[in-house]
């Protein structure tokens, strides 16, 4: 299978000194902030990709990257081939953005509210002056809702079936990649399973490859074919979802599966792992989880570790076998 996505030593540097603090005392330096960095990795096509970590690990960074909608500081994206940040021809970019889409986290804000669901979910379309009869007709029944939907407005519906329509939107200009970043996190739990077998479905469907974006391991694992942990804007591990669940390697990803909500054999409740995230525009040197792992070693603190091929995984540290 290829690889529909490559991502290779990504990094993207956001300068966040104060300009009128920088102006008054003249000789202070910039910060710059790592928000991801060197980080590869492939998606296979027809696959789901997860990336997982904290907020500010730098996964939506990654996801803004790959869709095109941020630059990248230096590395590179390459989706079916082309590289957005690199190429010139405005057919390629054009057709490799067509190809890509976005769904969001919060569903209603990505909707205009005064227009009909048929205008919103043909718009990718109708923008670009191809056909849209029957179009959202069409889709709203792919997602599970009503051709007569389409005549209604954004407020009419529920959270997960907005949601619904923004998949079905996505759908409009018949991508194979969708970036989905926490699609699924500002809805109830039980709305939620309903919308990641939707997609699931859609994907076997319609030969999707998904770019899957989640602060919680727990909802990737069974829609997952990889999953990818982030600390600090650097990948750590990446394994097939049972791999990863069953024999973490990275003892940050030891550290998150033990976060989850858990039980020890008497009923009472595990001990959450200790330790903050730290700055992120002053990292640690070396592996930048060394000040919250157990068993960090001094050249922890020194030496950053390269991702290492272990039994079909890939971590980053030096003491994983
Ligand atoms: Fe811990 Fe060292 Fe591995 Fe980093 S490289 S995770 S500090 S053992
Ligand atoms: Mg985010």
């Amino acid at each position: 299978m290829n690889a529909i996505v490559s991502v290779n030593e990504l990094t993207r540097v956001f300068d966040v000194s104060k300009p009128w603090l920088n102006r008054v005392l003249e000789r202070l330096p910039k910060s710059h902030l790592t928000a991801v960095s060197d980080v590869s990795f492939d998606i296979k096509e027809k696959t789901v990709y997860s990336l997982v970590g904290e907020s500010g690990s730098g996964k939506s960074t990654i996801g803004k990257m790959v869709v095109g909608l941020l630059e990248n500081s230096s590395g590179a994206v390459e989706v079916s081939g082309v590289d957005l940040n690199q190429e010139t021809d405005a057919v390629a970019i054009a057709r490799a953005r067509d190809a890509i889409q976005m769904i969001f986290q919060d569903p209603y804000a990505s909707m205009n509210p005064r227009w009909r669901v048929r205008d919103i979910i043909a718009e990718p379309v109708a923008a670009k002056g191809g056909e849209t009869k029957e179009l959202a007709e069409r889709l709203l029944e792919q997602v599970g809702l009503s051709a007569e939907d389409a005549d209604k407005f954004p407020h009419e519906f529920s959270g997960g079936q907005r949601q619904r329509i923004c998949i079905a939107r996505s759908l409009a200009s018949q991508p194979r990649l969708i970036v989905c970043d926490e699609p699924t996190s500002a809805l109830d739990v039980s709305v939620q399973a309903q919308v990641l077998n939707l997609m699931s479905d859609l994907k076997d469907d319609l030969g999707l490859t998904y770019l899957f974006i989640s602060h919680d391991l727990t909802v990737v694992r069974h829609i997952s074919d990889r999953i990818g942990v982030l600390y600090l804007g650097r990948l750590v591990e990446e394994a097939a979802p049972d791999d990863l669940f069953e024999a973490p390697k990275h003892p940050y990803t030891q550290m998150l599966l033990a976060a989850a909500p858990k039980m020890d054999a008497f009923g009472r409740e595990v001990e959450p792992p200790q330790g903050e995230i730290p700055d992120p525009i002053n990292p640690p040197s070396g592996c930048a989880f060394h000040p919250r792992c157990p068993i960090a070693t001094a050249q922890c603190s020194q030496v950053r570790p390269q991702m290492r091929n272990i039994n079909g995984s890939r971590v980053a540290c030096h003491l994983a076998e």
